[in-house]
């Protein structure tokens, strides 16, 4: 896959976020200059390999430095200013605080090996994060690889940020799931007075970058000035259909909107048609007709229609079988099985679930157990599920997934 097509700045869909001059400067991952951009497609198809979704969406995020680095080739310095100038590839005086940011504001995972030791005090949730970070590593064959990481721990640090999240939770400013929830930012269109802002200009269609916040103002992370709120978004939640362990498509639900899922729906109004993705046992199993979707304000609701039945899948792991035309509201780490090989999964960071991210989702009216989901949905250990999750046994969801809003791009790019 061109590597272009990975990259994206759509915050709510993207998959993972890539500090790109760390990456494309780390000697460590091969090559001989001192930066090389074949790093960085490398990490990209280890990205792929690790979300197991060739179509893998990245949230590339670079110092300008890079753009101007002498041991680039010209040819790279030219590729990396076009991806810039295509809305492909954020550009920053300093990086690091925007992947902070990234990590806190959109739950982007960051591949970097940067420790932001500097960003401890503001951002209490760093030292020992084990949910947010990756960092690449080279085999001893040279392939690149990307692994979890934990952020360090200073010992000194553990004290004053104690004394500080105290300070902070009494004020009522700190989330501790969090580090400070966001998520209202993606929830707006914004507009940057700019002229030809590739994040936040007037023709940029489908999803957009996540804004970033400076005293108070949101602001473009380009240019630095205040973006104009021009009105809300939707919500909407991404989808994507795992069949026999790899995602084979995605599709967008927007609030208000219905959605039958089958084999091959036969009803009137939208539609997502699966056979194409399925392998034969589930062919043998889904109904053409096998279960509806509704997306109203935040309550995503899942129906069976089908004759072998549909399942939830806990975060656990644990399957409860819908009652035949049963409804259920989903839930913030659950996906849907339709056949033992294949799965509905959302997409992303799934911030759509809460406000701000501190409220837990209230049951719904059909709602389910209030047990161990319910139970999962507060515990910080959430936030940021890994997608390595359950993988093994018969391609279970990680809830972390993505891709574009943009779906006729999404066609032309030739995904499975
Ligand atoms: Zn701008």
């Amino acid at each position: 896959m061109r590597p272009d097509h990975r990259l994206t700045l759509d915050a709510s869909t993207a998959d993972f976020a890539v500090d790109v001059a760390n990456i494309v400067r780390n000697t460590a991952l091969g090559g001989s200059r001192g930066a090389e951009l074949r790093r960085l497609l490398h990490v990209l198809d280890a990205l792929a390999a690790f979300h197991r979704d060739d179509a893998v969406q990245v949230y590339c995020v670079t110092d300008r430095s890079l753009m101007t680095d002498e041991r680039l080739t010209a040819a790279e310095r030219e590729t990396l200013g076009s991806w810039s100038s295509d809305g492909l590839l954020e550009v920053l005086p300093v990086a690091d605080d925007r992947l902070v940011e990234l990590a806190s504001a959109a739950r982007l995972r960051v591949v970097t090996d940067d420790n932001f030791l500097d960003y401890y005090r503001e951002h209490p949730w760093l030292p020992g994060d084990r949910q947010h970070f990756l960092r690449a590593v080279a085999g001893p064959d040279g392939t690149v690889h990307v692994r979890p990481r934990i952020m360090p721990e200073p010992e000194d640090w553990q004290i004053s940020r104690k004394e500080e999240e105290s300070a902070l939770l009494a004020a009522g400013l700190y989330d501790r799931r969090l580090g400070g929830a966001r998520q209202d930012l993606l929830l707006r269109h914004w507009l940057c007075p700019e002229p030809g802002c590739p994040l936040f200009g007037p023709s940029r269609g489908g999803g957009q970058p996540c804004p970033t916040r400076r005293g108070g103002t949101v602001r473009c992370p380009t240019h630095g000035v205040a973006l104009k709120d021009t009105g809300a978004r939707p919500h909407q939640v991404q989808l994507k259909v795992r069949s026999e362990g790899e995602v084979r498509h995605r599709f967008l639900l927007v609030e208000g909107q219905t959605l039958t899922v089958g084999r091959a729906p036969t009803v009137a109004g939208d539609a997502v048609p699966l056979a194409a993705h399925l392998g034969e046992a589930a062919l043998q199993w889904i109904s053409r007709n096998h279960l509806v979707l509704e997306l109203a304000g935040r309550s995503l609701t899942v129906r069976d229609i089908s004759a072998n039945g549909t399942r939830i899948r806990g975060p656990r792991g644990e399957d409860v079988r819908l009652p035949p035309q049963g409804t259920r509201r989903l839930r913030r780490g659950e996906s849907i099985v339709l056949h033992d090989t294949a799965f509905l999964e959302l997409s992303g960071r799934n911030f759509f679930f809460d406000d701000n991210g501190v409220r837990a989702p209230q049951e719904g009216p059909e709602g389910g157990r209030p047990t161990a989901a319910a139970r999962e949905t507060a515990h910080p250990t959430m936030l940021a599920p890994g997608p390595e999750r359950g993988r093994g046994a018969g391609g279970t969801p990680g809830r972390r997934a993505g891709g574009g809003q943009n779906q006729r791009s999404r066609g032309k790019r030739g995904r499975r």
